[in-house]
């Protein structure tokens, strides 16, 4: 066993943002792979929007993705509570300590963190006023991601506001001490915080746990990081919108880490990726989220699904769109659907995809009508079509294509000239399954009924 713990400290807010995701991914992807143990720290100091709802949309999301939790709400452990808000008698415990040792002053009704070092006074032009500032020793950070980093802090800054709470800085640090957390990995915006965090570790007469800051996730275009209103950035959009969690987690271990292997396919098995995880593997550049590639990524999910899991998780989203009810024959659906799999981008994009296997009052798309109205009359197409089709005795995708074949020959032209105006006529549309299975799995009453309407 590992002596590695790590922990997720989100401020639940009611969204789970993908950023956050990854945060608690590569944590919990840390802990996997060292064998150590993965922690669930609720920093909820903000009573107003820290409700018990954005509690349960952050931990909803987290047992989504498959991160479960060594430790916290739920799980229980040895150094809880797991709530800040809870934890009160602990900081004013350590509180004391820093008191004791001098370390702190009172100001303005605020108790504050006294650096060590040389004092001066300085007019600062941002203040329009004399500041006092320390001339510290500078806060050398070997960060695990972006090596050196070299930091001075040169004010005072506060422990416990007026209104007495302490601030993120103290409760920060001082639950990593009290909670053993031996490597905090958290995003790149916490590195202007870590070398305050570092002199209180100091003061408290610890060694700083191993700090590893993580790249941000920019927008889809533009500069900016991904915020919660851009496309794709909330965790619960993905399980409404029928994204597996299983892309969804490979995806998100891809923003930032790369498996340095020359792979050729991106989707990994969560066993690789928590084999391969690890700090060098983890991209100092920024990672930018891009909606196509972790749709393809969900597609090839999708794809290697048995049809009775798709089907599964495919019911209720067609039911939903009103594409099928209860009254729909088993063994059809499953024939539908093992068509359509290939094909679905993601299971929101399913009824779209194959709602006229199961209604005649199909849309006819105007475009593809169009468009095959200009080569040749359908109608005078498939008139002999439907004739051979309501003759043929075995309707198998086989069997249709030799008969359509040995008629084509006949009449000296190629088989696949019939497709279009054979798929529009039935469908409505210009692409879908390929066109025999499909007729097969239409079955010959259906498509004789369609072939009659459309050339009435
Ligand atoms: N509550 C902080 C946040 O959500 C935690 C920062 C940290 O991981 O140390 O950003």
């Amino acid at each position: 066993m590992s002596n590695v713990r790590v922990r997720f400290a989100p401020s639940p807010t009611g969204f789970f943002h993908i950023g956050s995701a990854r945060t608690a991914l590569f944590n919990w992807l840390y802990a996997r792979h060292t064998g150590g143990k993965f922690i669930l720290r609720i920093e909820d100091t903000d009573k107003e929007r820290n409700t018990n709802e954005a509690l349960r949309v952050l931990m909803d999301g987290m047992r989504w993705l498959g991160l479960d939790w060594d430790e916290g709400p739920d799980a229980g452990g040895d150094c809880g509570p797991y709530f800040q808000s809870q934890r009160q008698q602990i900081y004013t415990t350590y509180l004391k300590q820093l008191i004791e040792a001098g370390r702190t002053y009172e100001k303005d009704g605020a108790v504050w963190f006294k650096l060590e070092g040389e004092r001066y006074t300085q007019y600062d032009e941002y203040k329009k006023a004399e500041v006092e500032k320390v001339r510290a020793a500078p806060v050398v950070i070997q960060d695990a991601v972006r090596g050196k980093v070299e930091r001075s802090e040169e004010l005072d800054f506060v422990l416990v506001r007026k209104d007495g709470n302490p601030v993120f800085h103290l409760v920060n640090v001082v639950d990593d001490i009290s909670m053993g957390i031996t490597h905090v990995i958290r995003g790149e915006d916490h590195l202007s915080n870590t070398s305050k965090h570092v002199e209180l570790f100091r003061a408290f007469g610890v060694d700083p746990p191993v700090f590893a800051h993580i790249p941000l996730i920019l927008k889809q275009s533009g500069p900016g990081k991904m915020s919660k209103r851009d496309q794709g950035a909330l965790i619960e959009d993905y399980e409404s919108r029928g994204f597996l969690p299983a892309a969804v987690r490979n995806y998100i271990s891809l923003l930032g880490w790369n498996p340095k292997d020359d792979r050729e396919s991106e989707k990994m098995e969560i066993e690789e990726i928590i084999e391969l995880f690890d700090f060098p593997g983890i991209n100092k550049g920024n990672a930018r989220f891009d909606e196509q590639k972790l749709s393809a990524l969900n597609t090839e999910y999708l794809r290697a699904l048995n049809v009775e899991s798709f089907a599964f998780l495919a019911a209720p989203f067609l039911i939903e769109a009103g594409t099928i009810d209860a009254t729909v024959e088993e063994d059809y659906l499953q024939a539908v659907l093992r068509l359509c799999q290939p094909k679905a981008r993601s299971l929101e994009s399913l009824p779209e995809l194959c709602r006229y296997f199961f209604t005649d009052s199909y849309l006819m798309d105007e475009k593809t009508a169009a468009k095959i109205s200009k080569k040749s009359d359908p109608k005078v197409i498939l008139t002999p079509i439907l004739t051979l089709l309501k003759a043929h005795d075995c309707f198998t995708a086989d069997a249709i294509y030799e008969a359509l074949q040995d008629y084509s020959e006949s009449q000296g032209v190629k088989v696949f000239s019939y497709f279009p105006a054979l798929r529009f006529a039935l469908s409505g549309q210009s692409g879908g399954p390929d066109l025999m299975p499909m007729l097969e799995v239409l079955g010959r009453a259906r498509v004789v009924r369609r072939l009659q309407a459309f050339l009435a």
